[in-house]
């Protein structure tokens, strides 16, 4: 039997609107339409979907107990039936997700612009609740951004809009004309400070943002309690080999960062690099180092300072990384972990096709990726392993409760 009592709350269940439902045959439903995360439910009776549909979240548990009475509902039913929807993620709470959940339920115009993004959290979590208590979460995470070029400043916006509580601009000079990008640097801003206009940029994605946490300024505690930095330089050449020391602090301090900017006609997302985890800078230099003996003579050349040229950077190739970019890193943000981590996507004009290159931990970057990798590996075969397996077994028992996966990728779930 489920809880009427959820941390302080009745539970009002909701089906999660965000998958449409649709008959497949006289006693099968199917919610959702992508396989992604479409799930089939059956044998369904008449009474067992006018059930559902009283599942809309103005009712707690011990009125849809009443109404699955009126309904003939075999005693115990409404329950058996809420436990299975919640245990197929088809489930969400009206009234769930904690304290931080409510208060921002009170935010009537910040959630009303962020509902399509809510909808979509909905599709990604399984707890009910659990979408809204992301989504409050977002707005207590700082973020900063590392260039306000045509990628910056437009990935900084996004990630501001999708509700990310803090999102910090940091770039030098002023705006010049080829730094105007829809959603980015407005040509107004033209002349104005890059970071300074960045900011008005960001502060404009995302009416109703949470006051600004005070960071004493000098006292270098103002990178502390980042959640990610994410490197997205102007300057094409600390795309394509990004230098290892503009990584060391945040190595050192432990901070996850993403890169992220357009090289020529090529757009670049990743790696995103979680320090001493996953590949970094530095492991990428050694690496192409290896492969290609020229890499360090010509990276020294390109590094060189030239006279300043505006560099290759095609709008909608830009505005596509910056949005791929502000995807993979609210994934993390929201702790799920995309595939730059080790990565680097790339894509080029004209052909347009997204294909990854690994950044491998190299044994001899000092970030000790490498290390941790090879630990991994031994350890795998001894209990530690063990311990792992146990954690994921309930889950992967209650997939099997849920229903066996089809080959389509849709699941079953017996009602
Ligand atoms: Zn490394």
């Amino acid at each position: 039997m489920l809880s009427t009592d959820t941390g302080g709350h009745v539970m009002h269940p909701v089906m999660k609107p965000a998958l449409r439902r649709g008959w497949r045959d006289r006693d099968t439903v199917q919610f959702g339409m992508t396989p992604a995360h479409a799930l089939t439910l059956g044998p369904m009776d008449p009474a067992t979907n006018g059930f559902l549909d009283l599942l809309n979240g103005t009712r707690g548990l011990p009125l849809l107990r009443e109404e699955g009475r009126r309904l003939d509902l075999p005693p115990g039913h409404a329950d058996t039936l809420l436990t299975r929807l919640t245990r197929a993620g088809l489930v969400d709470d009206a009234r769930g997700g904690g304290p931080a959940a409510d208060a921002l339920r009170e935010k009537t115009d910040v959630l009303a612009r962020l509902r399509p993004d809510l909808a979509a959290l909905s599709l990604t979590t399984a707890e009910p609740g659990a979408a809204l208590a992301r989504l409050a979460a977002r707005r207590t995470l700082r973020v900063q951004v590392r260039g306000a070029g045509r990628v910056g400043a437009v990935l900084a916006s996004v990630l501001s809009g999708a509700g990310v509580g803090e999102v910090d601009v940091r770039d030098t000079g002023r705006v010049e004309p080829w730094d105007v990008a829809p959603g980015g640097l407005p040509a107004e801003s033209l002349g104005e400070r890059r970071d300074t206009a960045a900011r008005n940029a960001v502060r404009h994605a995302a009416p109703g943002r949470p006051p600004r946490h005070a960071h004493s300024p000098g006292s270098g505690a103002q990178d502390a309690g980042l959640a990610l930095v994410i490197l997205a330089p102007r300057d094409e050449v600390a795309v394509h080999a990004p230098d290892p020391a503009d990584a060391e602090p945040l190595l050192a301090s432990g901070t996850p960062h993403l890169y992220a900017g357009v090289v020529e006609a090529t757009g670049v997302v990743g790696p995103l690099v979680l320090p001493g985890a996953s590949g970094c800078a530095g492991c990428l230099h050694l690496d192409r180092g290896d492969r290609d003996p020229a890499w360090p003579r010509l990276t020294a050349q390109w590094r060189s300072p030239k006279a300043r040229r505006v560099a290759a950077c095609e709008l909608t190739l830009a505005t596509a990384v910056a949005g791929l970019a502000a995807a993979h890193a609210l994934a993390f943000l929201d702790g799920q972990s995309p595939t730059s981590a080790g990565t680097r996507w790339e894509v080029s004009l004209p052909g347009l096709d997204w294909r990854s290159r690994p950044v491998r931990a190299h044994p001899a970057c000092g970030c000790g990726a490498a290390q941790r990798g090879k630990k991994g590996e031994h350890t795998s075969t001894g209990g530690e392993r063990r311990a792992t397996m146990a954690v994921q077994r309930p889950s992967a028992e209650r997939r099997r409760k849920a229903g066996e996966a089809r080959p389509t990728g849709t699941w079953r779930a017996h009602v």
